[in-house]
């Protein structure tokens, strides 16, 4: 088995999330008492949302560049930078390591075709949805991508940042987000990419009949798919 390098903290409440969900994975797969061989480096989130905020990218790219190196250097195999947001530098990530970095936007979008669909909405961080590297790499796999309007877009980021970093979970965001759902697919979504690794904590399946691809469990079964050996 192979080991997978985490970069977690952003925020540390959906990188708890990446570890049951690797584990678990390879529990079901291997039986027994088998668990994932991982390293996890999770850093100050704080420090990370300050460079977003300033949209001091480079900055972020020299602290995420580091602890992957580190990474690499105790050993991982690949490496999982848990977070969508921060894909925005996931080249300059992967400019300073020589283990693969398994992209996120890849990964969901490997999903999405398997399941025949196109057309799909996104939710994430304000700099997810609105910028161009994410829904960007959509687009070069074939996909349409929609994105809330502009207040909503406010609503989604805000409850990211404002609760679910923070662990908080509200039964009034949740009831938001499934009313900007069903908004999307009144536009023609034929599915919803959860978009922000914390969105798993607030909306599953069960709540809505409209396909959901949960970045945080896709990337997760990604670098379990490449630690077997089977990806
Ligand atoms: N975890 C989030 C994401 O998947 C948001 C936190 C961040 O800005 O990195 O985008």
């Amino acid at each position: 088995m192979k080991t997978i390098g985490l970069l977690g903290g952003m925020s540390w409440e959906s990188t708890s999330v990446y570890y049951r969900f690797i584990n678990e994975a390879i529990r079901e797969k291997r039986g027994g008492l088998h668990s994932a061989k991982c390293l996890l480096y999770s850093v100050d989130f704080a420090e990370i949302a300050a460079c977003q905020k300033a949209g001091d990218w480079e900055q972020a790219a020299r602290i995420l560049g580091e602890a992957a190196k580190s990474l690499e250097q105790l050993g991982a195999d690949c490496l999982v930078v848990c977070t969508n947001t921060m894909h925005k530098i996931a080249d300059s990530i992967q400019q300073r390591i020589s283990i693969p970095l398994i992209h996120i936007a890849d990964t969901t979008s490997a999903a999405i075709q398997a399941q025949g669909l196109r057309k799909v909405g996104l939710l994430g961080t304000s700099y997810t949805m609105e910028q161009d590297f994410y829904k960007g790499r959509l687009r070069e796999h074939g996909l349409e991508v929609l994105i809330p309007g502009e207040e909503d877009r406010e609503l989604v980021n805000r409850v990211i940042f404002g609760e679910l970093c923070l662990g908080e979970i509200r039964e009034e965001s949740k009831r938001a987000y499934l009313r900007i759902i069903d908004d999307m697919a009144a536009q023609g979504a034929e599915g919803i990419i959860l978009g922000c690794t914390e969105i798993t904590l607030l909306i599953g399946e069960k709540d809505t009949a409209i396909p959901l691809f949960d970045t945080t469990y896709l990337h997760a079964m990604q670098a379990v798919a490449y630690a077997l050996g089977e990806a």
